[in-house]
Formats: structure tokens, sequence, C-alpha cells
């Protein structure tokens, strides 16, 4: 079975929570209302997962693609900029792309995490 980029997408979420990585989805896009006023949400360029690498907090982007997607010049500078200032960047095409930089976290959690700002401190 071809995988789609919807699935291997899911598959990754599902590793990421599965292993208890601090993930998040990262959406981008745009649309045209009625006047034709383009309007875009999220960073161009940036990738549809963010997650952060424990115990050092490097921040890991995750460019999910299918089989034969292209990866776009703004994706790509992106993805330049985040290894440049020392994150990881990664073009998943399956979950095998992105299990590596995870592996089996070792680095436990503690649960729940504390609030930080808080009047409390
Ligand atoms: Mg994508």
């Amino acid at each position: 079975m071809r995988s789609t980029e919807k699935a291997t997408q899911r598959a990754i979420l599902d590793y990421l929570e599965l292993t208890g990585v601090f993930h998040w989805r990262n959406n981008t896009g745009g649309f045209k209302d009625k006047s034709g006023h383009f309007y875009r949400f999220g960073a161009l360029g940036s990738p549809d997962i963010f997650a952060i690498l424990p115990p050092t907090g490097q921040i890991v982007g995750i460019e999910v693609k299918d089989a034969k997607g292209k990866v776009t010049d703004s994706q790509r500078e992106f993805g330049g900029k985040l290894v440049y200032l020392g994150g990881q960047y990664v073009v998943a095409r399956s979950l095998d792309d992105v299990m590596p930089i995870f592996g089996r976290p070792k680095w436990k959690p503690k649960q729940p995490y504390k609030a930080i700002g808080t009047d409390s401190g």
C-alpha cells in the first residue's frame, strides 16, 4: 500500500505521543475571503510538526511528504535556518525517517509538567 502524507503524519504523531515526546502540529496555509483578500496563517515554510528532543530541548522540525512530495524553497529555507541555529530538520516520507532521531527515549518526563509563569512561581 502506498502511504499518503496524511497516513505518515498520523503514524509520526502517534509515535511521538506514545514515546512521550513533547510535540505539536504546526498548521500553515492560506485562504482568500469573499473580497479577494489573501490571509496566511502559520510561518511560511514551517514544517508540519515541531518536537522537542529531550533532555536537551533541541527543536526538531518534521516536514512530512508522501513518496513523491517535493520540498518547497520556503521549506528548505526554514529547515536551513533551524539547522543553522542548532535545531534539527527532517523531511519524513515514513515513520522510519523520524524514529532514529528520538529512538526510544530513556528520558522520562516528570508528570504532570509544572507550569511556569504562575503567581506561585
Ligand atoms: Mg508536508
